[in-house]
Parts: C-alpha cells; structure tokens; sequence
C-alpha cells in the first residue's frame, strides 16, 4: 500500500561524465548507471514525491532512467510535483540520437509532474566547468532551461572528491538525519543501490556510509512516522 511522502528524491544517475572538474565533488567517474530495480524497490511504497532530482556524474549520457523513473511512476500512480536536472549541457550542444532521447525524456517529466513550479534544468557552466556549453545548446528551448555561470570562490566548494584537494575548500558535509526536521531529509539513491541522506557526498564516502536498499526503505518508514508525528 503506498503511504510514504519524499519531500526530496535524488537519483544518481550514472556515475560516468565527459569532464574531469577539478572541484568536481564525487570524484573520477566510474562505469555504473542507475538499474530500474533499485528505484522500485526504493519507491514500493511511495505516494507523493514533492521534487525529484537527476544528478551524476552527468545525468544526459543515461536518459533510459529519466524514461523508467517515469514508467515508475505511472505504473504506481507515484504523484510527482517538479524536477530539477543539474547538467553540464555537453550532450545537448549537438542533435544526435542520445540528445534526442534525453529531450523526449524532459518532455516526458515534465507532463509527469503535477506543478512544475520550481522545475529547472540548470546548466553548469562556470569556469570550473570549462564553459562547455552555447545560447544555441539544445536545453535552451525550455523556459525552465537556466545556466549556472558564477564564478565560485574556493571557499564555497565543497570538501568531498576532488573538490578536497582544492587549497581554500573548506564546506564540509555530513550523513545524518535531522530527526527535528523529518520534512527536509534528503533522499539520494546511487548506482550501488545505497541510499545517503545528503546529496553532497564523494562516491568514496557514500561507500563508506550508504544503506542498503532493505535498510533504507525501513528508514524511510521512520522518517515519514517522524513527519505524521509533528503533523498531529
Ligand atoms: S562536476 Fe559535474 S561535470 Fe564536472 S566532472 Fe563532476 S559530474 Fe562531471
């Protein structure tokens, strides 16, 4: 029966990128992709999802998980409310069969989701980024389609990855639930079929501190008690 309520879902795409950014927090790419079974088993017993996020690496090179979170939703009748895709555009510069496939995929997010409010594609294009992106990238037919070009001071990167070898990297992030604020955890679901409960962490520290899938979905049971608890 579904019951759980995620104000935050975020799923990790794939592991794999075109780029090698210096501050990148995850760290070097690796050759895995989200799988169709860790999302259902995840979203067994989910109703209402307020905002779904696809990160990597970059999400664009694994469109065949935008299309099954989809079909997940529909087949569970899953309420989604708004998305929110962080990319760094390169897929996009060109028209081939993947960047074709990716826009279908938005297109098809974007009828999924009941509000649309807050939807945003955000563009990574900072000189972090190397500016690898064009006004004539494929992305900018959306008007929820933004780019992302500050110029960030070493201070504000985050101290996960490669982002740690940064000299001046000083934000630090960590794996615990606020149970005080059981409305705002975040939920991140990576490719190993681990779920952290911050979406900042290195693939060296989600190894270290995700939860399998069987112990993540009980604890999403907690979480949504904790939230009807302060709801009463
Ligand atoms: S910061 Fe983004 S674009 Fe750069 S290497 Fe990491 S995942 Fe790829």
């Amino acid at each position: 029966m579904n019951q759980i309520m995620i104000t935050r879902l975020i799923i990790e795409t794939t592991r794999q990128c075109q780029l090698m950014c210096n501050h990148c927090l995850r760290g070097d790419s690796e050759k895995l992709t989200m799988s169709r079974g860790h999302m259902e088993q995840l979203l067994e017993n989910v109703e209402f999802i307020d905002n779904v996020t696809f990160t990597g690496g970059e999400p664009f090179l694994n469109p065949e998980c935008i299309e099954d979170f989809i079909s997940i939703c529909r087949l569970g009748s899953i309420e989604v409310n708004s998305f929110f895709i962080a990319t760094n555009g390169i897929v996009h510069e060109t028209d081939t069969d993947l960047s074709r496939r990716g826009l279908a995929a938005v297109c098809g997010l974007y009828s999924l989701c009941a509000d649309n409010e807050v939807t945003q594609i955000r563009i990574s294009n900072t000189p972090w980024h190397g500016e690898n992106t064009s006004q004539e990238n494929l992305l900018s037919a959306f008007s929820f389609t933004h780019w992302e070009g500050a110029d960030w001071i070493p201070a504000s990167i985050i101290a996960e990855g490669r982002g740690a070898g940064i000299h001046g990297s000083s934000r630090t992030v960590d794996n615990n639930i606020n149970w005080d604020y059981p409305d705002e955890v975040d939920v991140y679901l990576n490719c190993e079929g681990k779920v952290c409960w911050n979406c900042d962490l290195s693939y060296e520290t989600q190894r270290l501190c995700g939860l399998h899938l069987d112990g993540a979905v009980h604890m999403l049971d907690q979480i949504n008690d904790a939230r009807l608890e302060e709801c009463a």
